[in-house]
């Protein structure tokens, strides 16, 4: 099989990894894969049966009962099925976020999910993002990008994404969410959020969607030829 082109993505929560994401991979003709989405998804598997994201005990007991597939409509976009079931818009609040950002610390759920990851990887040129892409699951991947934002611009845009979404969003609450949240990925023991060292640092504070759509592009034609 010819060897496939990885693309990874890793930065903190909020900044603008999945939408950036998912239109480069379209623009690109890749697949994207957003692994957020499957810590969500086993985030909300213990959340409906009321084990707690610490609940180390809770977690062993009751993980075998969980599987978990991707699948992708015909747009392209990654729907998660957990036991059969498409959880894709229940996943995606505020509450399911910070409980996986305390669920993924565990060894446990981190291995469960990293043969997936890969097998991805294996089978399609992929656009995959994440916190440990670039470090863990992809360390050869053909090119990687550590895209950033300053807590406050994030919280913003977390909170007009809400906003249009009709849902509540408060920006302090939002903020304190996410500063708290990235202390938990890049302090945790077990691949902690952080730039690999031959990874590419985009600070998309003062950029909009196009802008860091173009200098992603850039980063990428230097390494793979042709890029749109
Ligand atoms: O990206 P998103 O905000 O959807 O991710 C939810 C949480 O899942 C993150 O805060 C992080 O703790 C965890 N995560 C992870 N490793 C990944 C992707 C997400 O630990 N590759």
């Amino acid at each position: 099989m010819d060897k496939k082109i990885s693309i990874a993505i890793d930065g903190p929560a909020g900044a603008g990894k999945s939408t950036i994401a998912r239109r480069l991979a379209r623009e690109l003709g890749y697949r994207y894969v957003d692994t957020g989405a499957i810590y969500r998804t086993v985030a909300y598997f213990f959340d409906l049966w009321g084990v707690a994201p610490k609940d180390i005990d809770g977690i062993r007991r009751y993980i075998d009962e969980l599987t978990i597939g991707i699948s992708y409509d015909e747009n392209g976009v990654q729907h998660m099925i957990m036991n059969g079931m498409d959880v894709t818009e229940d996943i995606r609040t505020q509450e399911i976020g910070q409980k996986a950002s305390i669920i993924s610390a565990h060894a446990i759920v981190r291995d469960l999910l990293l043969d997936m990851q890969r097998e991805t990887a294996e089978k399609y040129d992929v656009i995959m993002d994440g916190r440990d892409i670039g470090t863990v699951v992809l360390p050869k991947a053909t090119v990687k990008i550590f895209l950033t934002a300053s807590a406050e611009v994030r919280a913003q845009r977390r909170t007009e994404e809400l906003q249009a979404k009709g849902q509540k969003a408060d920006y302090q609450k939002i903020l304190k969410e996410i500063q708290q949240r990235d202390y938990q990925d890049t302090h945790r023991d077990i691949a902690p959020l952080k730039m690999a060292r031959d990874s590419v640092k985009l600070d998309t504070s003062d950029l909009d969607i196009d802008g860091v759509i173009a200098a992603m592009k850039d980063i990428i034609a230097k390494k793979v030829t042709p890029c749109v």
